[in-house]
């Protein structure tokens, strides 16, 4: 039984889908106008992995990660770039598009661009006028009136004077209340034709958070199952859709919100200001992306992620050992039989809120039974479920040989070291540390082999 933390009821629920064996899912994606980066990273890799447990489950799901196209960011960019909107989205869409193939990100069944729905977002603004939240504000923008919506607020857990404390007030724009927020823009002097569609306000173009609200009740309905994103939009994205979709279309709007957790570096928050800011493409020139796919599913979805190259590394160490494990025994294919002991606990893991910490763990005791007894079975069941989530889907040597080699170029006598700390963790019977010895080796392109009698020798990959 799978329960997921729902960000709404601070609490896990047991999951029930609106439609029996029917899953839909909502995933807030990328404003396209610059390169991915590792907090993009997290996002894409965590609903995959969301969806691929939902199927493997046994659910029919139809998931929606949505791609922004229209925004301030992206016109200003497109102008300082001297080139069009669309040049500009089209070209970050494929490199987005890259970056999460590299992940091993599976395509969603839906992604809509924003400039593909701008009707369905003006039916909605029109509703919304319509049944009182909408206010055309002095300087023309439409403008969603908060203190109309009974409930707003909930989602983070704050009242109305709570969240007006964070936000300064700009009576320049003309709203009403510090906390409402931009349904449709007014066109201004200079900007580019293709940032304006003709609307019943006048000329202009969508705010950013009637898009999601528009395109998801286009794909999946009014009220879906899911709704998932990073942390930083809990407030106010998200909880503006709810006031839009709930104050349009008078039902309840998303049944689970799930959030995953801010991504840091060197336990400082990642930001441009701080210098400490990756792209994802920046990350996979130094490390495969399978190591960085495993990085972010080891940690649970919900902690903060802390990047750093140690973390990396250790990443690194840890998925060789799998590798290393599967290597030289034939995987028997496996159709995973859900009763056995070490499947059923990766199930419970994964049941309890994606508990993925637990699950690779379940991994790690399935590649000691593998070093202990070479069963083809137990190599082909480790397989499988690493597949699950999108692991240890490669040869074993493919992905061995891919480790850069003589990482640090260890001297020969550290590597004798090494040897000799492995060879008293056996004898001591601690066969978790020996491997992790020999796998730390491997990461650094040291081979080593045991011979008849006792004695290691080593060898360079
Ligand atoms: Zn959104």
């Amino acid at each position: 039984m799978l329960k997921i933390h729902n960000t709404l009821l601070r609490d896990k629920q047991v999951f029930a889908p609106i439609q029996p064996g029917l899953v839909r899912i909502y995933v807030c994606g990328m404003t396209v106008y610059d390169y991915c980066h590792l907090g993009h990273a997290r996002v894409l890799v965590v609903f995959d992995m969301v969806t691929r447990w939902l199927r493997a489950s046994g659910y029919r799901v139809v998931y929606v990660r949505n791609i922004t196209d229209i925004d301030d960011k992206i016109i200003r960019r497109a102008q300082e770039n001297g080139e069009s909107i669309q040049a500009l989205t089209g070209r970050y869409i494929a490199f987005m598009q890259e970056d999460a193939a590299a992940l091993g990100v599976l395509k969603p069944d839906h992604e809509p661009r924003a400039t593909q729905h701008v009707a369905a977002m003006q039916r909605l603004i029109g509703a919304l006028e319509h049944n009182g939240y909408a206010y055309v504000a002095a300087n023309r923008d439409v403008c969603y009136s908060v203190r109309k919506f009974e409930g707003y607020g909930r989602l983070s857990g704050k009242s109305l004077e709570d969240l007006r404390a964070g936000e300064r007030v700009d009576v320049m724009e003309g709203k009403h209340d510090p906390l409402d927020f931009v349904l449709w823009k007014h066109a201004k002097e200079g900007e580019p034709p293709e940032a304006k569609w003709d609307s019943p306000w006048g000329s202009g173009r969508p705010g950013w958070h009637i898009e999601c609200s528009a395109m998801s009740s286009e794909l999946l309905g009014p009220h879906f199952d899911i709704h998932g994103g990073g942390q930083d939009l809990q407030f106010p994205h998200h909880e503006n859709e709810i006031a839009q979709s709930e104050g349009a279309n008078g039902c309840r709007f998303v049944n689970y919100w799930m959030h995953n957790g801010f991504v840091r570096v060197d336990d400082e928050k990642m930001s441009k200001s701080l210098g400490n800011f990756f792209t994802i493409r920046e990350v996979l020139k130094q490390y495969d992306a399978e190591v960085v796919r495993f990085f972010i599913l080891r940690a649970h979805y919900r902690s903060p992620l802390n990047y750093s190259d140690a973390h990396l590394d250790d990443a690194r160490g840890a998925l060789t050992r799998l590798y290393t494990a599967l290597k030289g025994v034939a995987a028997a294919p496996v159709q995973i039989d859900w009763n056995e002991p070490h499947a059923a606990r990766f199930r419970a893991a994964m049941d309890d809120d994606f508990n993925t910490p637990e699950a690779i763990a379940v991994l790690f005791e399935l590649a000691n039974e593998v070093n202990r007894s070479h069963s083809a079975a137990a190599a082909g069941l480790l397989k499988a479920l690493g597949g699950v989530l999108g692991l240890l889907e490669r040869d074993p040597v493919a992905f061995l040989q891919s480790l850069p080699a003589a990482v640090g170029h260890l001297a020969a006598a550290d590597i004798e070291a090494r040897i000799a700390a492995r060879a008293a963790a056996k004898k001591a019977k601690n066969f978790n540390e020996a491997d992790r010895i020999r796998a730390e080796l491997l990461a650094q392109g040291i081979v080593l082999e045991d011979k008849p009698g006792g004695a290691t020798e080593w060898r360079r990959a």
